[in-house]
């Protein structure tokens, strides 16, 4: 089933949109299917879960932190994550900084940008993207890579809806991709990576549609 929802899934998408297994909550042997059918990114949301998954399994894995995630767990991650999604403060980015550097590494990072019009807690708005780029205190963190955008759409049936808030992070990663060097916007869901795709993802992030509903209990 799972190497059949890959399949699916990836016929979908084009040469410019990659796809990120989000395998939260999800054991290894079924992650393991997803590896045995060529997939190689996958996208957890909590250190500790991840750097579990990573010491038990393949080390050709590129690990994805795509929740928000806590200064004193950017240790955990520091030595092996590819790539985090969701930073949307220069404290982390500090962090996440100063554990590269132990590693001699240096980390890509996404910046979410707030785009639902739900009163989810994270996320930045242009402006403090801007501010942020231009800052000299980020300007002179040498261990990290800042390679583009991550939103999250709001939980609706609403398309239009959805639509309009791929469309404003689509012209703001525009607007940004030369002058900063970025070539990631990371966007879309299960739900909604149709819609994602339509409006320029080159990263779509999708749990349950590759292994099923996921059971938090
Ligand atoms: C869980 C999660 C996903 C995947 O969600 P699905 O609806 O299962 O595809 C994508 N992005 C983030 C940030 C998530 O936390």
């Amino acid at each position: 089933m799972i190497a059949e929802n890959l399949k699916n899934i990836k016929s979908e998408l084009s040469e410019q949109t990659s796809l990120i297994a989000v395998s939260k909550t999800k054991p290894v042997f079924q992650i393991m299917e997803a590896y045995e059918a060529g997939q190689r990114d996958f996208g957890e949301n909590k250190a500790q879960e991840m750097t579990e998954k990573w010491e038990k399994m393949p080390k050709d894995i590129r690990w994805h932190m795509i929740g928000h995630l806590q200064r004193n767990k950017v240790k955990y991650i520091a030595p092996f994550v590819h790539l985090i999604h969701a930073v949307d403060n220069l404290k982390l980015l500090k962090e996440i900084n100063k554990q590269a550097q132990k590693h001699n590494r240096t980390v890509n990072c996404l910046l979410q940008v707030y785009i639902a019009k739900e009163e989810t807690k994270f996320g930045l708005d242009p402006e403090e993207v801007t501010n942020l780029l231009e800052s000299d205190e980020f300007n002179n963190l040498k261990h990290i890579r800042i390679t583009g955008l991550m939103g999250m759409a709001t939980f609706t049936e609403n398309t239009a809806q959805i639509e309009k808030e791929f469309q404003f992070i689509k012209s703001f990663f525009d607007q940004l991709k030369n002058k900063y060097g970025m070539h990631i916007l990371s966007i879309g869901m299960s739900g909604d990576y149709p819609l994602a795709i339509k409006h320029g993802s080159t990263m779509v992030r999708i749990g349950s549609a590759i292994f099923g509903e996921r059971n938090y209990t």
